[in-house]
């Protein structure tokens, strides 16, 4: 059903990897706040933590000015750690407060943060003893989006996770899509998955809880996002199944993902390429228009998203670039093995970070783009390096056929300003 076949020299599966254990340079869970309050319009999230976590999130945060947001910091004090009593007297006091003024919340995170009163703090006491009180009007639910536990997109697994197991139980055959994405890109995805008659197509997470999923045996689930390690997991102690599939970024890994979710709902070839033929030409057009800046160039991935390989699959297939190293936090072969599949054999694999030894490597390899996070960014555009910010791939829709052309363009856009400047130093 789809043309996506091992490449020649063979792909990653199999290949050694340098696995790191250092120090690493990313932001924490608490981030996915950023995009996951906007997907789910009837959830609040109230970070216990300190006010070092609220500057994070009112700095990333800091563009948008909502009326009423839908995230908050309860700030526990030093003082605080004096009584833990008190500290919990004192978030059911908050969360009083913010439920008596805010009517219109139907689910609200208490999420953990890494001070050390917060992490003596039994978030999930906390939570079950809340649920009791506003059960059925509110679902209180934890997840902890401590830097120390978590890189930045860890934050939406963990709280996808949480969802899992308090999801109501079904025998239907039902396809559950898993992984927030914006909601322009997830009606595209919606509309492709009924042109191809696949449903009942449940999401998770719903964008309010009225339209909320439920699981169970009969379900099967497929990922948007390839940094989902512990909902997988979740969702298979709740006996559904996964569908292995690359991620749908660019056109090949989109037919590739739409194609494994056809064969398993029994899609004839004929209405899966009446389907997908005009948006797929449309995404190879799109993408063809950035690949003449990004063909030859040389690639780098810093440990940042998760989203390394499944990228780093399309620029070396879809865009003509070559990977030389290909970092991610965490590498799960049940959820990238279709992605490393694909990656064509060379460059270097690496999970988990030690940055200052990845620094070194970046430097004598000298690649023509560095993706890497907002902190090494800046000292590699100094020495001369050009990069891209891992955290702009998270915050901008780029999945699925119709956002292929842009996803090339931001890698391309980096390149294309180096050489603008080239020239003007030329002049
Ligand atoms: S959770 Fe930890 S790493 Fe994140 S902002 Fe708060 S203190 Fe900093």
């Amino acid at each position: 059903m789809t043309d996506a076949s091992t490449p020649q020299g063979g792909g990653c599966r199999n290949a050694p990897v340098l696995k790191e254990r250092g120090q690493r340079e990313v932001f924490c869970g608490l981030t996915g706040i950023i995009w996951l309050h906007r997907k789910m319009q009837d959830a609040f999230f109230l970070v216990v933590g300190s006010r070092t976590c609220a500057h994070l999130l009112q700095s990333a945060a800091g563009v948008m000015i909502f009326a009423e947001p839908r995230f908050g910091t309860a700030i526990l004090e030093e003082t605080d750690l004096a009584g833990m009593a008190d500290a919990h007297q004192e978030l059911d006091r908050e969360v009083d407060r913010l439920l008596s003024r805010r009517p219109d919340i139907r689910q609200l995170f208490l999420v953990g943060s890494c001070p050390s009163e917060v992490i003596k703090l039994d978030l999930a006491r906390a939570a079950e003893r809340l649920t009791q009180k506003y059960a059925p009007a509110v679902r209180v639910l934890n997840y902890s989006g401590s830097g120390i536990e978590t890189t930045f997109t860890e934050g939406e697994d963990a709280c996808l996770a949480s969802m899992v197991p308090v999801l109501p139980e079904t025998q239907e055959r039902e396809l559950l899509v898993v992984g927030a994405l914006p909601d322009v890109v997830e009606d595209q995805m919606l509309g492709l998955l009924d042109k191809l008659g696949i449903g009942p197509v449940r999401l998770l997470p719903s964008r309010s809880l009225d339209t909320e999923t439920a699981v169970g045996p009969n379900t099967v689930f497929a990922l948007t996002q390839p940094f989902l390690g512990e909902t997988h997991a979740a969702l298979e102690r709740r006996h559904a199944r996964h569908i292995p599939a690359p991620f749908p970024f660019g056109e090949e890994g989109t037919t590739a993902w739409l194609a494994a979710v056809a064969q398993e709902f029994g899609v004839s070839r004929e209405r899966f390429e009446e389907a997908t033929a005009a948006p797929r030409a449309r995404a190879r057009k799109a993408i063809a228009a950035a690949a003449e800046t990004l063909a030859g160039k040389s690639l780098f991935f810093f440990p940042d998203s998760q989203l390394e390989i499944p990228l780093a699959r399309f620029l070396a297939r879809e865009c003509g670039m070559q990977a030389v190293e290909v970092g991610s936090p965490y590498i799960h072969h049940a959820i990238h093995g279709p992605d490393l599949d694909l990656l064509p054999a060379g460059p270097q694999i690496s999970e988990g970070q030690d940055v200052d030894k990845q620094l070194d490597r970046a430097r004598a390899a000298r690649p023509d783009l560095t993706v890497c996070g907002l902190g090494l960014a800046n000292p590699l555009e100094a020495e001369g390096l050009s990069t891209k910010w891992a955290i702009e791939l998270v915050f901008t829709p780029v999945h699925f056929y119709e956002q292929a052309g842009d996803l090339a363009g931001l890698f391309a856009r980096p390149l294309r300003r180096k050489g603008l400047l080239k020239m003007e130093a030329a002049e």
